[in-house]
């Protein structure tokens, strides 16, 4: 079992201990009260402590076999046979994702220590950024069918929710439908 060690360091099962600011602790397990957070290290082999209802959950070790929630965990559909479902968003549109989301990171952030991440669930991709090892909610965008045409929810951290109807925030101009015009108005909205 993975350790707490007062007042902000973690063990993980192999030994490794992670080390943190223990303001950052403390706002992460603020935020981690209706949802999961991730807090990665910065050690060469990065460790992620997850917390969930303001506590240590679980820590993710790289020399630990990948936890299953990055597999799929969707029933088996062989590769090429079934076109997208309604409900999720088809593998060849992720793989877009991924390349426009690092693409924006290299040479738009340019700072190898702010990046986006996406992830997924449904017909949503949600864009978090990973600021000097925190990893934050920014925006949520949901797939209708094209590249162009996400619809757009920022992330409110004074109602923690993503919400849709909200368009008076920095950036807010930015969102034009693409991936790029979400990660812009992600970096206005909250800088970096
Ligand atoms: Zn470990």
């Amino acid at each position: 079992m993975p350790k707490e060690i007062f007042p902000s360091s973690f063990e993980c099962d192999c030994g490794h201990q992670s080390d943190f600011f223990e303001n950052t602790v403390r706002e992460m397990k603020a935020m981690s009260q209706k949802k999961k957070v991730y807090l990665a290290d910065s050690a060469p082999e990065e460790h992620t402590i997850v917390f969930y209802r303001g506590k240590l959950v679980e820590i993710q070790c790289p020399k630990q076999a990948q936890s299953p929630k990055t597999k799929q965990s969707a029933p088996k559909s062989k590769p090429g046979t079934k076109r997208a479902t309604t409900r999720g968003i088809p593998d060849t549109v992720k793989t877009d994702v991924e390349a426009i989301v690092q693409h924006f990171n290299t040479t738009v952030i340019r700072n190898p220590h702010c990046l986006y991440v996406p992830r997924y669930r449904g017909k949503f991709l949600y864009l978090d950024r990973q600021d000097y090892g925190r990893l934050s909610p920014i925006c949520r965008l949901e797939y209708t069918g094209h590249m162009q045409k996400w619809s757009f929810a920022i992330y409110k951290y004074s109602d923690e929710r993503y919400d849709e109807e909200e368009w008076f925030f920095p950036g807010s101009e930015q969102v034009d439908g693409t991936i790029e015009g979400a990660m812009k108005a992600g970096l206005e909205a909250y800088p970096a």
